[in-house]
């Protein structure tokens, strides 16, 4: 089957090529450089000499189909019905026409979306389902980052830090953000073990499928009262709501015991140093909706001394890695537990493997 034919079918996605805009697929892999001309405003130039401005906006992620049918209107008024979605849910409207970056600006800022998120900004924070959608969510998601941000605000419409933070959410241990490499990373957590219910697990759920879900081996099956059931390990169980995924006999959400855990200094890329995972800073902050106001106050204490004392270019890690985990602890306020020594069994998956050379 030739390059042609592979593009008529209807599995899996459709090939990218096809919605390039005419100035992308002109000059794919010959661009000479790319700046920053404005806040949220990023310039690249090709070899050809053509120019593409793109507009980054930053978004809920979630977002209503008037919304998106609003953004698509404006990607047919301004950049020929081009856009795109960002890694971090941004939406960029990708111009060529320069004057058109300002009435673009306009108009997204009347819809009550802002511009930035480029250069040295608090960029649109990716995070999880939360409470609206994910059955093991341990917090909210939309909703606390939404309580951040909006005390952030300026941090994202203004490049006003020494580098660049990438903020990430993850409303329970499975982090289906990029959470472990995010210079702040939240991430929710279950502190009690999955109740059994013996009788709808026996009706509902495959047994030998709940025990092969758990991935650190802390299921078993046993007898109950004559009949089969199973049994968790509480010095194995690590709360990520694996075995619930498959059986809903066995919930773990607990509004008194779910909380948010605060990590810091991940990055992924390997400039100057090597990527990174991030580490514990808070290990636990109870639940308080709707404004999470103790995670914000945290959020922002490791933002405003991060900006204090960084180097201009220093990532969050490479700041903590300069001043010391210590000084570190000293200047936020955080206290220092238990909880921060890395005793995990699995732990040696977190220690220093990198592909990053010095040479
Ligand atoms: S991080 Fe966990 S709770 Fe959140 S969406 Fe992913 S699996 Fe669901
Ligand atoms: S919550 Fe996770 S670690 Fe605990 S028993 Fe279920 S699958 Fe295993």
């Amino acid at each position: 089957m030739g390059q042609e034919d592979k593009r008529i079918t209807d599995v899996g996605v459709p090939n990218y090529e096809d919605y390039l805009p005419p100035i992308i697929k002109d000059n794919y892999g010959k661009w000479l450089y790319h700046e920053v001309i404005k806040p949220g405003v990023l310039l690249h130039v090709a070899e050809s000499g053509d120019k593409l401005y793109s507009v980054r906006v930053g978004s809920p992620r979630l977002l209503s189909t008037d919304t998106i049918r609003d953004f698509a209107n404006l990607a047919e008024k301004y950049c020929g019905g081009f856009l795109r979605f960002t890694t971090r849910n941004n939406i960029e409207f990708l111009l060529t026409d320069e004057n058109n970056i300002d009435l673009l600006t306009k108009e997204i800022n009347e819809m009550g979306f802002p511009v930035g998120g480029i250069d040295n900004t608090i960029g649109n924070v990716i995070h999880t389902q939360g409470w609206l959608h994910c059955h093991t969510s341990a917090s909210d998601a939309s909703g606390v980052v939404k309580a951040i941000m909006d005390e952030l605000y300026d941090y994202f419409v203004n490049p006003l830090l020494p580098a660049k933070i990438r903020m990430a959410f993850a409303c329970c241990i499975n982090m289906c953000g990029s959470v472990a490499t995010s210079d702040i990373a939240l991430v929710a957590v279950h502190r009690k073990l999955p109740e059994i219910n013996d009788e709808k697990l026996r009706n509902l759920c495959e047994i030998p499928t709940v025990v092969a879900s758990c991935p650190v081996h802390a299921i078993r099956v046993v007898k109950r009262d004559d009949k089969t059931s199973v049994e968790i390990d509480k010095k194995l169980c690590f709360y990520c709501g694996n075995c619930y995924t498959v059986c809903p006999a066995m919930p773990l959400s607990d509004k008194n015991y779910d909380g948010l855990a605060i990590f810091v200094g991940g990055k992924i890329s390997n400039t100057r140093t090597k990527p990174t995972f991030a580490k514990l800073a808070v290990p636990f902050l109870h639940n308080n909706p709707p404004r999470w106001p103790e995670v914000v106050d945290a959020v922002k204490t490791i933002v405003k001394a991060y900006k204090n004392g960084a180097q201009k270019g220093e990532r969050v890690g490479e700041w903590i890695d300069r001043i010391g985990w210590p000084r570190f602890f000293e200047i936020t306020g955080f206290e220092f537990t238990k909880y921060h020594i890395d005793d995990f069994r699995l732990s040696e998956a977190t220690l220093n493997y990198s592909n990053h050379s010095t040479l």
